[in-house]
């Protein structure tokens, strides 16, 4: 049985944060229709399940969007759904991780409890800072007072909690930065994920940098906050595992961890990504990012893998073994552990001395720069350069 990711979006917000590029709409709550989206979701769950034969459920990600909008009641329907369609994990797991993605906007301690008890074991607050202003420049909702009852409450109900923040903000110290990853964790978060403020085209903050009206960050000053939030979570405990996530040992998030060491992917919902085998090969597939067209089509649905035929999929895509082995090196080196890339290769069919062939000088040289470390066929970014990992993966291509 190979492993499965399910991830289910939920593409709402109470407001558009500027920064955001992610699939979401502005709405109010009493404004959506909970129980139509469910039955889409479980409709095109239905659909897809016989493409996916062979695997055994491994974790479920709802994220948006704002999933805590969510009505508890229709959460449950889809979570009882997803497990009665899989196999259960693997019983050295200790349970299925099943995660919701909340803000503190609108999250409190009866929320927590009403999704803890739809099945959600794990919750992830996006919490972005622990400064009024900085959460007025991001156009958050929510206020600090809001954000740390938000967190208080979750982890009051939830057996494992995690939240988002955002470093690199203009005027931001590495100290403050490191200070608010601290203060969330010592208010007892198990996990934490860190990311550096990046401006999309196509967004608020994309359109005012394009005319040069947006404060940032130096490089540096971000280079400097990012060190400064590993020193502050390691003196607590919690190991960098991925360039942007750190975790008290065992309190990884499985779901990520699955996308980043390249398992299936079953994408439900408005906009969601999908990835599986197909004729021994591999697809990836995406779904309409429009909610009416999508619950339309969910209706019409037929059993199968993705296809263009059906209403729902936009784009459907085979990916070749080179494609994948890119995106396997891309993501693997995210990781602390690395990847093995003869494994790696092993796995996708190619040929792990040829593999090793094509790119024997472009290891050399980044492991003579300090940027790569080689142990046997594993490879790994160097803590100190771990900032820069997405250019040191574009030079093993
Ligand atoms: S709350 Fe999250 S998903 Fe919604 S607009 Fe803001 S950043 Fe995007």
């Amino acid at each position: 049985m190979r492993p499965l990711l399910v991830y289910v979006h939920f593409p709402w917000c109470l407001e558009k944060c500027p920064y955001c590029d992610f699939v979401s709409y502005k709405t109010d709550r009493e404004a959506i229709d909970h129980d139509a989206y469910a039955d889409a979701i479980v409709r095109e769950l239905e659909a897809r399940r016989p493409w996916l034969d062979g695997h055994a459920l491994s974790s479920i990600f709802l994220g948006g969007g704002t999933p805590s909008l969510w009505a508890p009641h229709a959460i449950a329907r889809v979570l009882e759904a997803i497990r009665a369609s899989f196999p259960p994990p693997d019983p050295r797991q200790a349970d299925l991780e099943i995660t919701a993605e909340c803000n503190p906007s609108s999250l409190d301690r009866a929320v927590a409890r009403e999704l803890v008890g739809a099945g959600v074991g794990r919750l992830s607050v996006g919490v972005q800072s622990l400064d009024g202003a900085q959460l007025k420049f991001l156009g958050r909702l929510h206020d600090v007072a809001r954000a740390i009852d938000a967190i208080d409450a979750a982890v009051a109900e939830a057996p494992r909690v995690s939240a988002d923040l955002i470093f690199g903000l203009p005027e931001q110290s590495p100290d403050e930065a490191a200070s608010h990853a601290a203060e969330l964790v010592d208010r007892g978060l198990s996990h934490l994920s860190a990311y550096a403020l990046t401006i999309e085209p196509g967004t608020r903050f994309g359109e005012l940098a394009r005319r040069g009206r947006l404060p940032t960050a130096t490089d540096d000053a971000t280079a400097d906050a990012f060190l400064a939030i590993e020193a502050a979570l390691a003196a607590r405990g919690l190991d960098h595992y991925e360039v942007s996530n750190y975790a008290r040992p065992g309190q990884e998030a499985r779901h990520n961890l699955g996308y980043w060491r390249g398992a299936s992917y079953l994408g439900l919902g408005v906009a969601a990504y999908g990835y599986g085998p197909v004729d021994g090969g591999a697809i990836r597939y995406r779904n309409a990012t429009d909610p009416e067209r999508y619950v339309a089509g969910a209706r019409v649905l037929r059993p199968g893998a993705p296809s263009l035929d059906d209403r729902v999929t936009v784009s459907v895509g085979a990916l070749d073994a080179e494609t994948l082995l890119r995106e396997r090196i891309m993501l693997g080196l995210r990781l602390a552990e690395g990847l093995d890339l003869a494994a790696v290769a092993r796995e996708l069919g190619l040929d792990p001395s040829e593999v090793f062939r094509g790119r024997t000088a472009a290891i050399e040289r980044l492991t003579r720069d300090g940027a790569l470390a080689i142990e046997g066929t594993r490879l790994r970014i160097p803590p100190a350069r771990r900032l820069g990992t997405d250019g040191v993966a574009a030079r093993l291509f």
